[in-house]
């Protein structure tokens, strides 16, 4: 049995759905659709849908947390059709917010740097789940589509291999659109997402940055190219210089000057100034 500290326990439906059909990989995310813990927490258990956990990530409202399931059992907030494909025990934590799907606005920058913090970190380390938003947050109502036929619906695909956080709207036999956009830039003046400041208050690890490559021909080339096509430039250099302090012709003379200002930007790295 899985619990997290600090956490108030709700047993009704502790057991969930049953044991877990996948490895655990997954974090869905939902909003409650409503603006109360105490009516939601009612709601899921007597619908039977109980998310692993449930939280309030509000200061305004005053913060809970409260878990539903063992973390070591499938939770049952997904909709799973017989027949179909796996859904609640796909390897899927899941959490409800509370809150609307339309609105992540409604939840400060704060709110959701302790939300990252206080639930979604301790929850993806208790299982493994990697600290990343793989497929990124789409807006509710989905414009231009119609709900349960999205392009971004693709989680529980027979053998995907998609690993971390992803919301309802992600599942395929599933119709609902939460959590909403938890990609829109609405923090820190239009720079940060709420799935950033999830992150960031989960303490993820920094995506690393690719390696920077030289541009344009330079890139074509193996380092041992790159070196025997300077070195060859340092040599045409030197002459070039030589021939400068030669030359009688006036406009000769500039154009000297000017290949030898540029192939010197090349071989020390500098952009050519204009
Ligand atoms: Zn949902």
């Amino acid at each position: 049995m899985t619990e997290l500290d600090g956490f108030e326990q709700d047993r009704t439906g502790w057991g969930g759905s049953g044991a877990y059909t996948s490895p655990v990989d997954l974090l869905t995310l939902h909003t409650t659709e409503g603006n109360g813990i105490e009516g939601a927490r009612s709601t899921l258990n007597q619908h039977g849908s109980q998310p692993h956990v449930l939280v309030e990530a509000r200061a305004a409202k005053g913060r809970r947390k409260i878990q539903m399931v063992d973390l070591d059992r499938a939770a049952k907030a997904l909709r799973n059709q017989a027949g179909g494909i796996q859904t609640n025990k796909n390897g899927t934590l899941q959490i409800e917010l509370v809150g609307f799907a339309a609105h992540p606005e409604n939840l400060t920058e704060d709110d959701w740097l302790w939300f990252g913090r206080e639930v979604v970190g301790p929850m993806c380390r208790a299982k493994g789940i990697p600290l990343q938003a793989p497929l990124g947050f789409h807006p509710y109502p989905p414009p231009g589509h119609q709900l349960g036929r999205e392009p971004w619906r693709v989680v529980g695909d027979d053998g995907d291999t998609i690993q971390g956080i992803v919301g309802h709207q992600n599942w395929r036999e599933n119709v609902h659109g939460d959590p909403g956009d938890l990609s829109a830039p609405l923090y820190r003046s239009g720079t940060t997402s709420a799935i950033d400041l999830i992150l960031e208050g989960a303490d993820a690890p920094t995506p690393t940055p690719p390696t920077p490559k030289p541009e344009g021909l330079l890139m074509a080339l193996t380092d041992d190219e790159q070196a025997e096509l300077l070195a060859k430039i340092r040599d045409l250099h030197e002459q070039w210089i030589g021939k400068q302090v030669d030359a009688k012709d006036e406009s000769l003379r500039q154009l000297l000057k000017t290949i030898g200002t540029r192939t010197s930007d090349l071989v020390t790295g500098k952009r050519p100034g204009r």
